[in-house]
């Protein structure tokens, strides 16, 4: 391994600006092998080698505590923590395995350079890091700063994307930065800010427990979010449970009343059901006197949603209308939660307000066993939502108001011209950019666009089109990574250490309990020395390590809805298991269990909720004759992660899921076209076609087919419409046709 160097390497990064060289001395093979902060060496010294220590798992967003088991400096196994007030002791499966991704053999444990053979080969740091400064510079000078974007994620801790953010944006001059969790949770972000007055999911897991209805619209959670799944089984009050999903998931099963409407046809639902509790007098006219504006036209809009009307719209009957009504009505504790179902759709924003608008005219919000609640997927997306710096200005401000810019300005000790004064181009924008030449170089850190965008193919073409394409992740064998031009090797969660924000708003710790391989550093440390080698590391002198970085934070937060002042350290957020936002200083907690609004008060500026809602739009791309199939894409298993660029590292998860990509087709369907049980069958959109294994189920109805979304080529099929609002990606609809391998199509 060759020694890094960080010194004269950069015609900007000369002498005493450099903040590694000032504490460190130079970056060599030695420091990075050495217990300490850059990403490599074994437990840091606040670890015994020989511990049990809690961390907050990696993959989604329930944020549970798991104990990893140390010895000789090394993680060797790991257990749920009873303690910890998210999971009392469960894990899921990727919990249990959340180790096995570390130690698969494709790590990239060194940056890769593509040669002018084409080939990506391995190069050291310091050549890495020259060109990626080389490159983006050349490519800034020739077509203006904004032609560098960067594309982040909700799976890095938040101190690091706070970096990263600030980084790029007040260092770096890019004006466009976007994360994945545009692609799941954009929606909410934009619901809870218009009807709230922030990004304010407002719940507490216990919650699940003190229900006595419980609404889940778009969400597979028994699938999607087991923990969660396991603490509304803990419920003593036998609670109601409705699933409102066109498919009949595992969770529907489970559930007290499925309704299965037809594919987006949840607005027009929701303003049904709304219909019947105003006409029937089954709302709570004190609180939305009191705590809501905009209520009487929302009473006039939902006016013409009849029975009659929705019925149509939804397949579902009359009679399932008013008992839905009804359930919702008898219930003293109605909680309504939702996910990637609502979230991923062409009118997601308005119908996650539609559910709020339900929470809000019977008042069931603030109290016990209630709420409008979003469930977030990624396990630092809420981490995201607040401290990326892309969609809003560190800590919830916002990028285009001059109080907010100078206020971060200050507290960060840098000049205010420096902060963007535009929002970025969000995720599928900068995709565009890409196709009108805009956008001419790309970095992304820790996501797989090449599985995971919508529409696939079109990116594929479009990520070739750029003149340099880096890779920042811990796997150089991802979709996206081999279509670099360079790879920069990343450390994984638990190789380093920072904090996550989990759906309930809980501030967890990570903690590095394992060594990275090879030269892989800490995405913390790969900014840290990018930020020297591009010339602006006098701007980032105080964010000196993750902990450090979160002292920052904790003053970006002040006197936001998210401020968490009052919250010490690490060591405070270790010791409490997570604290929830907002914590501000001198706040008194008795319970670490807290749920927002129990005052009444939102965070708009007459501390009022809004009643959001616009007519529904028809589906981007329905079902004809020539594709008379809509299909539906969501979680497969509770083993699978999206793009399966880490569960499939793990043996024990493989076995628990298909191998192969398949479909779910009805038996009425199936008959029809004469496909038989687990036979191959092609299932073609207007963009693609792959082929699949057909599962003939009644898990979906006639007309309808699913396919799991980890699967490389499921997103070859999918059609490319964003709810205008959010900008998100519509996953769960489009046209299909479907036919036996061996017919001709
Ligand atoms: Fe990890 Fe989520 Fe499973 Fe909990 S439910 S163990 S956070 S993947």
């Amino acid at each position: 391994m060759s020694t890094i160097r960080t010194k004269g390497t950069s015609p900007e990064n000369k002498g005493s600006d450099n903040l590694l060289l000032q504490r460190n001395g130079p970056l060599t093979r030695d420091l990075l092998l050495a217990p300490g902060e850059f990403g490599l060496g074994r437990v840091p010294a606040r670890l015994k080698p020989d511990q049990t220590t809690t961390v907050v798992c990696g993959f989604c967003s329930t944020g549970c505590g798991l104990n990893v088991h140390l010895k000789n400096g090394e993680a060797i196994n790991l257990s749920p923590n009873t303690d910890y007030p998210v999971n009392l002791g469960m894990a899921c499966p990727k919990g249990w395995e959340a180790l096995a991704p570390l130690r698969a053999s494709d790590r990239a444990t060194t940056p890769l350079l593509r040669s002018s053979r084409g080939k990506l080969e391995p190069v050291d740091w310091d050549v890495a890091l020259r060109t990626f400064c080389d490159r983006f510079k050349a490519i800034q000078a020739a077509h203006g700063k904004e032609s560098v974007a960067f594309i982040s994620t909700g799976q890095i801790v938040s101190e690091e994307m706070a970096l990263l953010g600030a980084l790029a944006k007040f260092g770096m001059g890019l004006l466009h930065g976007d994360g994945n969790t545009r692609q799941c949770m954009a929606t909410s972000v934009v619901a809870y800010k218009e009807s709230f007055g922030f990004d304010a999911p407002p719940y507490t897991y216990r919650d699940f427990e003190e229900s006595d209805v419980v609404v889940l619209v778009g969400s597979n959670l028994c699938i999607a979010h087991p923990i969660m799944w396991e603490r509304l089984l803990k419920n003593k009050n036998r609670p109601e449970i409705i699933v409102v999903d066109p498919r009949k998931t595992e969770t529907a099963t489970a559930a007290t009343a499925h309704y299965a409407l037809k594919p987006k046809s949840d607005l027009t639902l929701l303003y049904g059901v709304a219909h019947l509790l105003i006409q029937r007098g089954w709302i709570d006219e004190e609180f939305i006197r009191a705590h809501t504006v905009d209520f009487e036209e929302f009473k006039a809009h939902v006016e013409g949603f009849t029975p009659a009307r929705v019925s149509e719209a939804t397949g579902l009957s009359e009679a399932q209308l008013s008992t839905f009504a009804e359930k919702i009505h008898n219930g003293k504790r109605v909680s309504f939660w939702w996910t990637m179902g609502v979230n991923q759709s062409h009118e997601g924003v308005r119908v996650a307000q539609a559910i709020i608008n339900l929470a809000l005219m019977t008042g069931n919000i603030g109290r016990p066993g209630t709420g409008a609640n979003s469930i977030t997927g990624q396990c630092n997306a809420m981490g995201s939502r607040m401290f990326s710096n892309t969609t809003n200005l560190l800590g919830g401000h916002d990028f285009t108001k001059e109080e907010h810019r100078r206020k971060i300005a200050g507290i960060l000790g840098i000049p205010e011209e420096n902060i963007p004064t535009r929002n970025s181009l969000a995720y599928d924008q900068i995709i565009e950019g890409i196709l009108k030449g805009k956008i001419k170089g790309l970095w992304i850190i820790a996501t797989n666009p090449a599985h995971s965008w919508i529409n696939q193919e079109d990116l594929h073409e479009l990520l070739g089109r750029l003149d340099f394409l880096v890779v920042q992740d811990m796997y150089a064998t991802t979709e996206t990574a081999e279509r670099a031009h360079l790879v920069l090797p990343a450390a994984s969660w638990a190789e380093k250490e920072g904090t996550f924000i989990n759906s309930e708003r809980r501030i967890g710790l990570v903690k590095k309990v394992a060594r990275a391989p090879g030269q892989a550093l800490a995405d913390f440390s790969i900014f840290q020395l990018i930020a020297q080698y591009w010339g602006c590391g006098d701007l980032f002198k105080e964010w000196k390590s993750p902990e450090a970085v979160f002292q920052i934070l904790k003053r970006v937060s002040k006197g936001q809805p998210c401020d968490i002042t009052g919250i010490e350290d690490y060591a405070m957020l270790d010791e409490r298991g997570g604290v929830q936002w907002p914590y501000p200083e001198g706040a008194t907690y008795e319970s670490n269990e807290r749920r927002l609004f129990e005052d009444g008060q939102f965070y708009r500026p007459d501390q009022k909720a809004k009643f959001a809602f616009q007519p529904p739009r028809p589906l981007p791309e329905p079902t004809d004759e020539q594709y008379p199939f809509t299909l539906l894409t969501g979680r497969g298993s509770s083993s699978q992660w999206h793009t399966q660029t880490r569960t499939k590292k793990s043996p024990v998860l493989q076995r628990l899921y298909p191998k192969e990509i398949y479909m779910e087709i009805s038996p009425v369907d199936a008959k029809k076209l004469g496909i038989t049980a687990n036979e191959w069958v092609v299932v073609a959109s207007r963009r693609a076609e792959i082929k699949a294994r057909a599962f003939v189920t009644n898990s979906v109805q006639p007309g309808e087919v699913f396919i799991p979304m980890h699967y490389e080529v499921t997103n070859k099929l999918t059609f490319p419409s964003f709810d205008q609002y959010s900008r998100q990606p519509s996953y769960k609809a489009c046209a299909v046709k479907v036919r036996r391998e061996d017919d001709r199509g």
